[in-house]
């Protein structure tokens, strides 16, 4: 049997994929042994499906920074909610730099809850506890809430703005 590519040359070996037969310079181009075509197509398969992983991944990544958006937005609606509620006792006889302080405490409680509630989900505290107890627990998380508000908020506005950022890239590379 002669090479499919030169016929004055005897086969040596088949293409792999498709069972054509080589000479021993065609056989040697690629390993696996593959005549052109078959290598120029599994090539492209690969590049379609590399491509696709990328899709995938990258609609993935843009899914993950908007539920950061989004619950930063939801975070700040309640912290917003928190001083409209509070605001009137707030305001009796006190100097407005110390309104201004305990608004910002107020509406940074949800981040602060948030951050510690990130927190024992990494923890895995798994609890068969009575209502009591989950009554106890969020009254402990709101304590602290208070403590770690501030500068939670001010690491989960750093988060949102880098992924804003990263979002604003995406929709420039699409
Ligand atoms: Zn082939
Ligand atoms: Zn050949």
């Amino acid at each position: 049997m002669k090479c499919f590519n030169h016929e004055d040359r005897d086969a040596v070996a088949y293409c792999q994929h498709c069972g054509k037969a080589l000479c021993r310079e065609c056989a040697e181009k690629y390993t696996p042994c593959l005549c052109d075509d078959c290598f120029e197509a599994l090539w492209q398969e690969q590049q379609r499906q590399k491509q696709a992983e990328e899709e995938a991944w990258g609609a993935q990544r843009r899914e993950e920074l908007e539920g950061t958006v989004r619950g930063f937005m939801i975070r700040a609606l309640i912290g917003f909610g928190l001083c409209l509620v509070m605001l009137p006792p707030l305001m009796e006889g006190v100097p407005l730099l110390m309104v201004l302080v305990q608004l910002l405490v107020l509406f940074s409680v949800p981040f602060g809850w948030h951050l510690i509630s990130d927190g024992q989900a990494r923890i895995h505290v798994d609890l068969i506890a009575s209502v009591g107890f989950w009554v106890f627990l969020g009254f402990a998380k709101g304590v602290l809430s208070f403590f770690v508000g501030v500068p939670a908020l001010f690491i989960q506005l750093s988060e949102v703005l880098r992924a804003k950022t990263e979002l604003d890239a995406m929709a420039v590379q699409k």
